[in-house]
């Protein structure tokens, strides 16, 4: 079995880790771990998990064969490494820290400690992505021209918070979406974005000079150009992702989702098709993958080095949005 403990008592921990880790058969939370020993308490009552603790050498010293960290986004880095360093293998969330210089330090760390290190981008494990991927592969579209993300959402009140307040804890709707904006698009075209253009807008949620809307304009090694908009602030938008290609084009409605939700629709001179896929929970496959990764067998879903690319295009994004440039997206890999 796998014994986890949880960096971060968060809300994406309860609402969907928790259950994907106990979903698996040989999945169990060991330990959970806050800052604050009340909240960490509170935590562990609430989601039967047997230990709290509120430091992070208490965590690691627990009887636990993985991590599993959510804490805002600047306290990744020393998390990752502090549990790498006790041979713990570790599944961390986006943005995998707040620079791809660190997150760099993070693979490169795991790599020489022989640690399994995965990045919790869920939309990898959407039955509707792989579904596109494996159809853009199999060269149903023919090729692939251009893609269009429609991911601009409205924060819950629940969450509006450090994302939209704290620049120091990595918030912003570019770490936020549009890092997993960057990794599904590398995942569905199975292609690298080379350049990005990035407009920003405060529209009225985030404060701290944060910006709450994006879009963005890639370029990808192929030739391929995209465009994707992701947002805090629109209440009536759904989402979408649509790649066009010479042949055919995949017209995905609202799978821009925590959920195995959504539609895939293939459209060619033949005329419109429905593509079926696996209604299976993201983040339990996500679990899955890990602990077969654990066991030798493959890769996390996303690795630690997607999370690099991930994070270096949303910084190249940021450094769009503030200089009017068009960025060269470089993950130094
Ligand atoms: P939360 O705000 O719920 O939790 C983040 C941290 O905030 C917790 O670790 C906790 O610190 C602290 N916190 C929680 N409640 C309180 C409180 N009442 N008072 C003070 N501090 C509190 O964040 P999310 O769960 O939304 O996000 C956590 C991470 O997960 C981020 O990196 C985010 O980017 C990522 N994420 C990924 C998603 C995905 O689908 N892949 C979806 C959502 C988030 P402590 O642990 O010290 O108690």
């Amino acid at each position: 079995s796998v014994r986890w403990g949880l960096i971060g008592a968060s809300t994406i921990a309860r609402q969907f880790m928790i259950d994907a880790i106990r979903a698996q058969g040989d999945g169990e939370i060991a330990a959970v771990m806050s800052s604050s020993p009340e909240r960490a308490t509170a935590y562990a009552g609430e989601n039967h998990i047997p230990l709290a603790v509120s430091t992070l050498d208490a965590l690691l010293g627990a009887d636990i064969d993985a991590v599993y960290i959510s804490t805002t986004n600047e306290l990744h880095l020393e998390q990752a490494l502090a549990a790498i360093k006790a041979g713990k293998h570790v599944l961390c969330e986006k943005p995998l820290a707040l620079t791809s210089a660190d997150a760099r330090k993070m693979v490169t760390a795991a790599k020489a400690a022989g640690i399994v290190l995965g990045t919790n981008h869920h939309l990898r494990n959407a039955g509707a992505h792989r579904a596109m991927r494996d159809a853009i592969a199999a060269g149903r579209i023919g090729k692939p021209i251009a893609a269009r993300v429609f991911h601009s959402v409205y924060l819950p009140e629940n969450l509006q918070g450090w994302r939209i307040t704290r620049p120091e804890a990595g918030g912003g709707v570019v770490l936020d979406i549009t890092v997993h904006d960057a990794d599904t698009l590398r995942f569905v075209l199975g292609d690298d974005p080379v350049e990005v253009s990035c407009f920003t807008q405060s529209a009225g949620m985030a404060g701290s000079g944060l910006e709450d809307g994006a879009v963005c304009i890639w370029r990808f090694k192929s030739g391929v150009i995209a465009q994707s908009h992701e947002g805090f602030t629109t209440k009536f938008a759904g989402t979408g992702f649509e790649v066009h290609g010479s042949e055919g084009s995949l017209i995905a409605s609202n799978v821009m989702t925590q959920k195995p939700d959504g539609l895939v629709l293939l459209r060619t001179a033949k005329g419109e098709e429905q593509l079926s896929f696996d209604r299976d929970d993201l983040y339990t496959r996500s679990v899955h993958q890990f602990h077969a990764a654990i066991s030798g067998q493959g890769h996390p879903a996303a690795t630690g080095e997607d999370g690099i690319w991930s994070l270096a295009s949303a910084e190249a994004a940021l450094q769009s949005a503030s200089s009017g440039r068009a960025v060269k997206i470089d993950p130094k890999l």
